[in-house]
């Protein structure tokens, strides 16, 4: 099950050799797995059978709290649909998230799809913030985003509220779950991921599994120190790599100019668009990341690094720059063989990582990702949204 989550479809020729088990034990297991519904023959050019993982039960759940967004989607393994929902706190319950609002999320989002909340097979929830590993909340430095969850031991509240088994992580690390597993970081044992948009995060697969760190606060790359006389970070730092590339660091240098822009989408545009500003701002922000991935490629070594979210969308400003700072580190010399890459799951990598964790916990997987899961069924929102 390992080997066809992380390698995607493989003959049962190529089962046998890495696993060391004999072609006829990988027979039996496979037609076993088949018949469970697990797992199937894909047909290459209708000659070469290569066997996949296939989900044909039950459904899953994977949510994401914001610090101004609650959005989830509903998966049904069974008729192979999504349904999607996004809705602002303040339709909910007051004017932030909480665990109460996230509760009229989810039973929103069950009724949307048709199931009820007691019949979904898994929940996770991926929080915009670093989770404590030890203590389940919030880390304390990063809570002032999310208010309505501070020292709230997570999973155990809404496990409480909701009655089923919750899964909680932070967003970054799901999103480079679902990476490594389906997208740029497949088919490598250690992967970093990296995603900029309104903030920084991060994430590390080292062995084939999400790194924590002792305490859940692993790969926080956003507050390496990259200007040590540079703007304070909410982490009580100076000059993090969030303050110097987070989409409200890349708005405030072109601030006053002509050029001046009101999100990080409307720069990549621009940029796209050839202006000469934005692709300025852009190349430098590569410059800043590239510093922060080579000090950590030193340590960690991973075959692959991907960058995601909005700015993985704006690759052909960055990368130029990314490699000149990887340069000026000499990282090709102290580690070679890194590779760069986009990220490809682009917006939907926290969704996706959350149900990529949940089959993995269930014992179950998916060697390919099927377009289904990537399609909302049904988009439509209950309330009054935009986004
Ligand atoms: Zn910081």
């Amino acid at each position: 099950m390992d080997l066809l989550r992380n390698e995607g479809p493989t003959s049962q020729a190529s089962i046998a050799r890495k696993t060391g088990l004999s072609p006829a034990t990988v027979n039996n297991v496979i037609q076993l797995l088949r018949k469970e519904g697990v797992a199937d023959f894909e047909w290459i050019n209708g000659r070469e059978a290569l066997v996949t993982l296939i989900s044909t039960k039950g459904v899953m759940m994977s949510v994401m709290v914001g610090a101004d967004y609650i959005q989830g989607a509903v998966f049904s393994f069974e008729e192979q649909v999504r349904h999607d929902l996004l809705v602002y706190p303040e339709n909910l319950l007051g004017q932030q998230s909480t665990p109460e609002s996230l509760v009229l999320f989810i039973e929103q989002l069950a009724k949307q799809a048709g199931v009820s909340v007691g019949s979904v097979a898994g929940i996770s929830v991926s929080i915009q913030a670093p989770v404590d590993k030890k203590t389940g909340t919030i880390a304390v430095w990063s809570s002032g985003r999310l208010p309505g969850w501070k020292d709230i031991a997570i999973k155990e509240r809404l496990e409480s509220l909701l009655k089923v088994d919750v899964f909680v992580d932070n967003d970054a690390n799901l999103a480079t779950y679902a990476e490594w597993t389906w997208g740029a970081g497949r088919g490598v044992d250690c992967f970093l991921y990296l995603s900029c948009s309104r903030q920084i995060g991060s994430g590390l697969i080292i062995d084939g599994k999400v790194h924590n760190g002792s305490n859940g606060m692993a790969g926080e790359l956003g507050h390496l120190v990259i200007d040590k006389g540079g703007p304070v970070c909410f982490c009580g730092s100076r000059g993090c790599l969030t303050t110097l590339v987070s989409e409200r660091a890349i708005l405030r240098i072109l601030e006053g100019s002509e050029n001046a822009k009101s999100s990080l989408t409307e720069v990549i545009k621009s940029a796209h668009n050839g202006d000469a500003a934005c692709q300025r701002v852009l190349y430098e922000a590569g410059h800043h990341i590239g510093q922060a991935l080579a000090n950590t490629a030193k340590i960690v070594a991973p075959g692959i690094i991907a960058i995601g979210g909005e700015l993985g969308s704006a690759w052909q400003f960055i990368k130029d720059s990314l490699r000149v700072a990887t340069e000026e580190n000499n990282l090709d010399n102290v580690s070679p063989g890194i590779q760069f890459v986009p990220g490809i799951l682009t917006k939907d990598a926290v969704l996706l990582g959350g149900i990529a964790s949940l089959l993995s916990i269930s014992g179950q997987g998916i060697s390919d990702l099927p377009l289904w899961m990537t399609q909302s069924g049904s988009a439509q929102s209950a309330f009054p949204t935009a986004m």
